[in-house]
């Protein structure tokens, strides 16, 4: 039995309906993209991103992870985030946080789940960090889903701490960095107000300055030797 039969035969009929549609549009998109965002989302199959904005392949560059959460040191991350300011010349980040977000929820534990709890140390840091606030809040379902907003708002903070988003702003590249949350239950996507485009919107211990490296001219002093003049 194919068990991925159903993959491929749906794979057919949407590839059909589109050509249909839009004769070009396979072969147009073949040759370039040109995104004007980056969605960074967490990988949880219900939140599915192009659809939930109503997007087209093409128009948004996807990375995806467990709880939606950017490293400094994730080179992966970090890849995609060069490649789309740099290369693609994206306008706008977007880190999309959801409701009921099994990665925050599991941080929230203190049982372990294995490696990933590596992972999860970066919620638990957020955690730590709001703790006051979060234990105000009565009811572990709405503790659980200030996190997930406070993930996100710590993620997009992540991100203008990047060199790569530095380096834009320093260089006036238009590059604005937005937090939203997704609920499941009813598909609807909510801004949650925090943006930041530009190096002062940083605290200054984050806001760094292109270094100044003087031309390395080396001091070359021909050294008389032994042998000369033997
Ligand atoms: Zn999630």
């Amino acid at each position: 039995m194919d068990h991925l039969k159903r993959l491929f035969d749906n794979n057919l009929v949407w590839a059909e309906n589109i050509k249909q549609n839009k004769p070009n549009f396979f072969s147009d998109l073949s040759k370039q993209q040109s995104p004007d965002y980056l969605w960074i989302g967490c990988s949880d199959s219900r939140v599915v991103s192009e659809q939930l904005v109503g997007l087209q392949p093409g128009e948004l560059f996807v990375h995806r992870n467990i709880a939606n959460v950017v490293v400094p040191t994730d080179l992966n991350c970090l890849s995609v985030i060069q490649f789309a300011v740099e290369i693609l010349k994206v306008k706008h980040i977007i880190v999309c946080g959801h409701y009921g977000c099994g990665g925050v929820k599991a941080s929230m534990e203190s049982v372990e789940h294995g490696l990933i709890d590596n992972w999860l140390c970066h919620i638990k840091s957020v955690h730590q960090q709001n703790e006051d606030e979060l234990l105000a809040i009565k009811g572990e379902t709405k503790r659980l889903d200030r996190l997930c907003e406070l993930n996100v708002i710590e993620q997009v903070k992540n991100i203008c701490h990047t060199t790569v988003v530095q380096r834009a702003w320093r260089n006036r590249k238009e590059l604005s960095v937005h937090g939203c949350i997704y609920t499941l239950e009813t598909g609807i996507l909510k801004n949650l107000n925090v943006r930041f485009s530009e190096i002062h919107h940083m605290n200054d211990i984050f806001q760094l300055k292109e270094a100044k490296r003087d031309v390395y001219k080396p001091n070359i002093t021909i050294m008389k030797t032994d042998y000369e003049g033997r």
